[in-house]
Parts: structure tokens; C-alpha cells; sequence
């Protein structure tokens, strides 16, 4: 079987970085299709805004059931009754969540046959689960490709910048506005700008802020 060059595989989850991958696929290559993965998110919703982008840029989108993570971590990711604290590693973290996630990612890469398997994690802002680290994607690179003797690319195309560059990128592929006003990022399920005030809508605020400061336009 030989993986179609042209084709990558994104994986989705409605979010700001993972609908910026999108953007970026769509630019680089022939062929995208996305995965996301339904995993008892604290937000259904999440499931439904990534559909409804992906049926927006007319993208075959596959959606993996990973409910069975719920029974390895009962945590405030997974565990509706437990709130979101700060510290070291959240507490959303589910152990080898990522390596799970890429490693069913590649599965559907050689289903599909797609070469490109792209990502949107990154060591700048999040940089408390070890497998969403650049050395662990370069790692885990090598162990599918010998796990399905093929030669998959794993792209990270996020991996270094920060929340503001992220925009920036955004803004460079003339989707900042989809972005900003169709994704979810939120903990508290809210689309676009979100609450406002949970750890994630500040992150996406503050680099949102600095972006559009920089560029000399609110
Ligand atoms: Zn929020």
C-alpha cells in the first residue's frame, strides 16, 4: 500500500489551534480530511462544533469513539462533577492521552492512506503533558511508521509559537474571523470569544489581544 503524498489527515477538535491545522492542511495539501475524537468531553458540543466546521469547508470528517478513556482517568475532563484546578499538570490531564490519540490518528492515516498526519499541539503554552512535547511526536513519528512499515509525516505546525502567533497564523491564511467566531476552546462551552474568564478563554484572549495590538487594529 503506498500513502497518498497529497493527502493529509488533521486532527480536529473544533478548537482554535486545531481548526488553525485545518486552515493550514487545506493550504499545503491536495486532498484533508479530519478526525475528532469523542471521549465523554466535559462538552458535547465540542462533537457538534467540529461538525458543523467541517461540514462548512465540505471536509469528510471521521469521529472516533474513545469513551473507554473515561474509565483511565475520572478527572474534570471527563468527570462532570469535578472542578478545573490549577497546579503543575491540570487536573483535565489523562495519562498518554495524546499517545493514544495519534497512534488511533495513524490507524485511520493508513486507512484512508494519507502520508500527512497534522496536529496542533504545542510545548509553548501547554507545556504540562509530556506527550504533547515536539521529542515525543518525533518519537512516536518513528514507532508507527514501524508499527505499519510506512512512512507517515507527523506535522506540528504549532509546536513553537506562542497564543498570539497562533492568531497570527490564523490571520496569514485570511481565516482569523472564521476562527475567532466559530471555534470553541471555552471549559465552559461557550463559542467564540467564550466566558472570557476560565484558563483557556484568557489564554486565547490575552494572545488574541496582543495579536490584534501588534497588527495595529481591534
Ligand atoms: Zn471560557
Amino acid at each position: 500500500m503506498n500513502l497518498n503524498p497529497d493527502k493529509a489527515l488533521v486532527v480536529f477538535s473544533g478548537g482554535q489551534d486545531s481548526t488553525t491545522c485545518m486552515f493550514h492542511a487545506l493550504k499545503h495539501y491536495k486532498e484533508v480530511e479530519v478526525v475528532t475524537f469523542n471521549y465523554g468531553q466535559r462538552h458535547a458540543l465540542e462533537i457538534e462544533v467540529a461538525k458543523k466546521i467541517a461540514d462548512e469547508q465540505g471536509l469528510k470528517h471521521h469521529i472516533l469513539d474513545m469513551s473507554l478513556l473515561s474509565q483511565l482517568a475520572p478527572n474534570a475532563l471527563t468527570d462532570h462533577t469535578l472542578e478545573i484546578e490549577g497546579g503543575d499538570i491540570p487536573n483535565t490531564f489523562v495519562p498518554a492521552r495524546n499517545l493514544l490519540f495519534m497512534s488511533f490518528a495513524a490507524a485511520l492515516a493508513y486507512q484512508i492512506e494519507a502520508k500527512h498526519i497534522i496536529t496542533g499541539v504545542c510545548e509553548t503554552d501547554f507545556s504540562g503533558y509530556p506527550d504533547c512535547r515536539d521529542i515525543f511526536i518525533k518519537s512516536l513519528n518513528v514507532t508507527v511508521n514501524l508499527a505499519m512499515d510506512q512512512n507517515f509525516v507527523i506535522h506540528t505546525p504549532l509546536m513553537w509559537l506562542d497564543k498570539k502567533e497562533t492568531w497570527q497564523l490564523a490571520d496569514e491564511l485570511g481565516q482569523l474571523d472564521y476562527i475567532r467566531n466559530n471555534t470553541l476552546t471555552c471549559y465552559k462551552g461557550i463559542i467564540a470569544d467564550g466566558c472570557g474568564e476560565c484558563p483557556s478563554c484568557q489564554l486565547r484572549k490575552t494572545g488574541l489581544e496582543a495579536y490584534l495590538a501588534e497588527r495595529g487594529t481591534k
